[in-house]
């Protein structure tokens, strides 16, 4: 098809601008909701794609939205951008650089689209959950498909993120000298160290897939002072929200009873969480063909493909959605968030792949314009598997 060639040549030049523009990213990490660099450099470059831009798109100072095209359904490619603290550890700026140059690829064919493509520049992945309030705030309003492809150590075109249920937990007991006066005092930490004993019991009954991890953000102050007050985070992950919300249920249910033998009283606060990913496999597929096609295999993920969790989940809760993986090192020579990724992120294999996944993206989002009978059977897929 002449518009794929187009798509893919209009990349290829854009090639140097992409790399340079990553790359920069690269070098000038930035935390979640401070991704003002990075935030800068793409809405310039897009702008300069001929874009109108609208910046702080959903409310959000380091979010972006562009929108091109005719009349008619529209698919939105995402860029994320923020980093971790030790770097660009998740590779995020090849994220923004493969998104940028696939908008490119279908800017080059904008006379023929049969529908529309949404830039959507989406903030703070690690934690904040940039998407869920992008999601909230209407910025994808209208948008019949989403993408985006993460680097990782391996090449698939799904991905089976799990759901995630933040909890805090703050324990409030009774100060008193620990030597003179120990029996007047009641111990939240006590109560804390309880409590993760409990869960700890717990892991044993949760279903398969289930994870449980917490650290300790206040322990006490003295150790001379039965602990007044001490707090912990937990994160629950499961396959699905509901699995997860559960999970969290069954915690705070430790800490009431860890707080009930100590004398102590808890209280918690559910601080978010992401959903899991639904994989649109008629969009996955599709993906994978023409990645094939550039001679880059990328097959469904296995089931027991270890895993993490994305706000691109909530986003596939809301339209049919796919989160391909491409490998920008070999497995057991660094993945998401070690140090050692950090420079994977920086690479030519990881530029190249950058560039190869920027074509397969773009042309499976001509396909859903430019076939209607492929976006049906997307959204047909997405009605059948959406959870209640
Ligand atoms: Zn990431």
């Amino acid at each position: 098809m002449d518009a794929h060639r187009e798509i893919c040549r209009a990349i290829d030049n854009y090639r140097d601008k992409a790399v340079a523009l990553s790359h920069e990213i690269h070098e000038h990490p930035e935390l979640k909701f401070q991704e003002h660099f990075a935030t800068g450099l793409l809405t310039k470059a897009a702008a300069e794609l001929g874009l109108e831009v609208e910046r702080e798109a959903g409310g959000l100072k380091t979010a972006f939205r562009a929108e091109f095209g005719a009349r008619g359904p529209a698919v939105a490619i995402l860029a994320e951008y923020d980093a971790l603290p030790n770097g660009h550890s998740c590779g995020h700026n090849l994220i923004a650089g493969a998104a940028l140059s696939a908008v490119a690829g279908l800017k080059s064919v904008a006379s023929q689209l049969p529908g529309r493509v949404v830039f959507l520049g989406a903030p703070a992945e690690e934690g904040g959950g940039g998407k869920i309030i992008l999601i909230e705030n209407g910025a994808l309003r209208g948008v019949d498909a989403a993408m985006m492809a993460h680097p990782t150590d391996a090449e698939f075109c799904t991905m089976p993120a799990l759901a995630t249920h933040h909890l805090k937990l703050t324990f409030h007991g009774r100060g008193a000298h620990a030597a003179m006066a120990p029996w007047n005092g009641s111990s939240a930490l006590a109560a804390l160290i309880q409590t993760f004993q409990s869960v700890d019991a717990m892991r044993l009954h949760l279903r398969d897939g289930s994870r449980i991890h917490g650290i300790i953000t206040d322990g006490g102050h003295a150790v001379n002072i039965i602990p007044e007050r001490t707090e912990c985070l937990f994160l629950a992950r499961a396959r699905t929200s509901r699995y997860a919300n559960e999970i969290g249920a069954r915690v705070i249910r430790c800490a009431e009873g860890a707080a009930m033998a100590t004398g102590t009283r808890v209280e918690h606060v559910v601080e978010g969480g992401y959903k899991n990913l639904i994989n649109n496999l008629s969009m996955a597929h599709r993906y994978a063909a023409h990645s094939e096609a550039l001679g880059a295999k990328s097959v469904e993920a296995p089931a027991d493909t270890p895993t993490g969790s994305t706000d691109m989940g909530d986003v596939s809760h809301v339209m049919p959605a796919i989160h391909p993986s491409f490998a920008i090192s070999r497995h057991g020579e660094g993945n998401c968030h070690e140090d050692a990724f950090v420079a994977r992120a920086d690479s030519e294999r990881g530029y190249n792949a950058m560039i190869r996944v920027a074509k397969a993206m773009a042309m499976t989002a001509y396909d859903l314009l430019a076939q209607p009978e492929l976006l049906a059977a997307a959204k047909k897929e997405f009605e059948a598997r959406r959870e209640s």
